[in-house]
């Protein structure tokens, strides 16, 4: 195990490359969990510190946007602000929660990669005022596209954010299912080449990209976004290693020279996570689970207070709702079921108790 630790915050550049190390030799993932608000956001922060965690928070483009809020009425704008306000609202606060925070950017298609650009622009202005980047890392997915292409512009971006000290995500293979309108719709008679990340296309991008900066790939093995009815994919952890031994073997590496990163593994088996960080996945996705963690209780709420979301004095009995009905109630309902949540997450990626952050 590493014996690093790091000032607890938002941590980029050499800090985010010992908190990707750190997972890896110590055997365990952070979770990576998408918010949508200061309220997700909070309960991420809190969770981490109950755990004893360090954690990765992310963004989808529609997250940012809803960030800023979903009135505004410049969208494309609103996905570039709302990203500032975000990266901006962790660098003030993740310090006090006494835990490393990475800051990260979901999945970016083709259409998207001028929102990237954008966030890109930001985050260069925020660099020379602050000497760090707004975001420890974007994610650039274009794993639609004709791997030159893909590859091609994950290397012209990579060379932007490697002067800003920041980590790129690409994504190799496709992972089935839909995240926020994102992602490829699975089929059963998908091609299984597309579905299953292949491991010379993993050497090519390891051949291009690593000598620019610092990158890591989501590769796809069988994973698929959002929770269907077991049985439709197998997990095949396996491909990873694959795609390891390869790398290692072609550039005479140490052990898991990849980062890599699991998207779409809520309700996996916990032996096929377990497998998987073994071949050096330190990130794993959690958006759909955290989601239903949020609204379930705030439904519990509403059910359990019917009456206090119709009037604000009981028009039989003159009861005042005002305490029942307070945002405050039901938002911190869901931000406690996020806590809990990710307290199970935490332990199925081993990254429990295992915070780098200085007490
Ligand atoms: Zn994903």
């Amino acid at each position: 195990m590493s014996e690093s630790t790091l000032k607890p915050g938002v941590v980029t550049g050499k800090g985010y490359k010992t908190l990707v190390d750190a997972a890896k030799s110590g055997g365990y993932a952070l979770p990576a969990v998408n918010v949508v608000g200061t309220n997700s956001m909070n309960a991420v922060m809190e969770a981490a510190a109950k755990a004893g965690s360090d954690i990765i928070i992310q963004l989808s483009n529609s997250g940012t946007a809803f960030f800023a809020g979903a009135g505004m009425p410049d969208g494309f704008k609103a996905k570039v602000v709302g990203a500032v306000a975000a990266a901006q609202h962790a660098h003030l606060l993740a310090e006090h929660y006494g835990i490393c925070v990475a800051m990260h950017t979901d999945h970016a298609n083709r259409e998207l990669i001028p929102w990237v650009e954008a966030m890109l622009d930001e985050g260069e202005k925020y660099y020379a005022q602050h000497g760090k980047p707004l975001y420890s890392s974007h994610m650039l997915d274009l794993s639609a596209d004709p791997i030159d292409f893909n590859l091609g512009e994950c290397a012209r971006l990579l060379k932007r954010m490697a002067k800003l000290d920041m980590s790129l995500e690409i994504e190799l293979g496709v992972t089935g299912g839909e995240e926020d309108g994102m992602g490829s719709e699975f089929e059963e008679h998908a091609d299984n080449s597309r579905l299953y990340t292949q491991p010379q296309d993993v050497l090519q991008a390891y051949d291009l990209l690593n000598p620019i900066g610092h990158f890591s790939v989501a590769a796809s093995f069988g994973n698929v976004h959002g929770v269907y009815k077991p049985g439709n994919v197998k997990l095949r952890p396996e491909i990873l290693k694959n795609s390891q031994d390869l790398v290692q073997k072609t550039h005479g590496t140490g052990h898991n020279p990849l980062h890599l990163v699991f998207h779409g593994g809520s309700g996996s088996e916990k032996a096929k996570i377990a497998e998987a960080v073994r071949y050096g996945v330190f990130k794993m996705n959690i958006d759909t689970d955290t989601q239903f963690a949020f609204s379930e209780p705030v439904g519990e709420y509403v059910n359990a207070n019917q009456r206090a979301f119709r009037f604000q004095i009981d028009p039989d009995d003159g009861t005042p709702y005002k305490k029942a009905y307070d945002p405050r109630k039901y938002l911190r309902a869901g931000e406690q079921g996020i806590v809990k949540r990710l307290q199970e997450a935490c332990e199925d990626l081993g990254s429990k108790g295992r915070s780098i952050a200085q007490k």
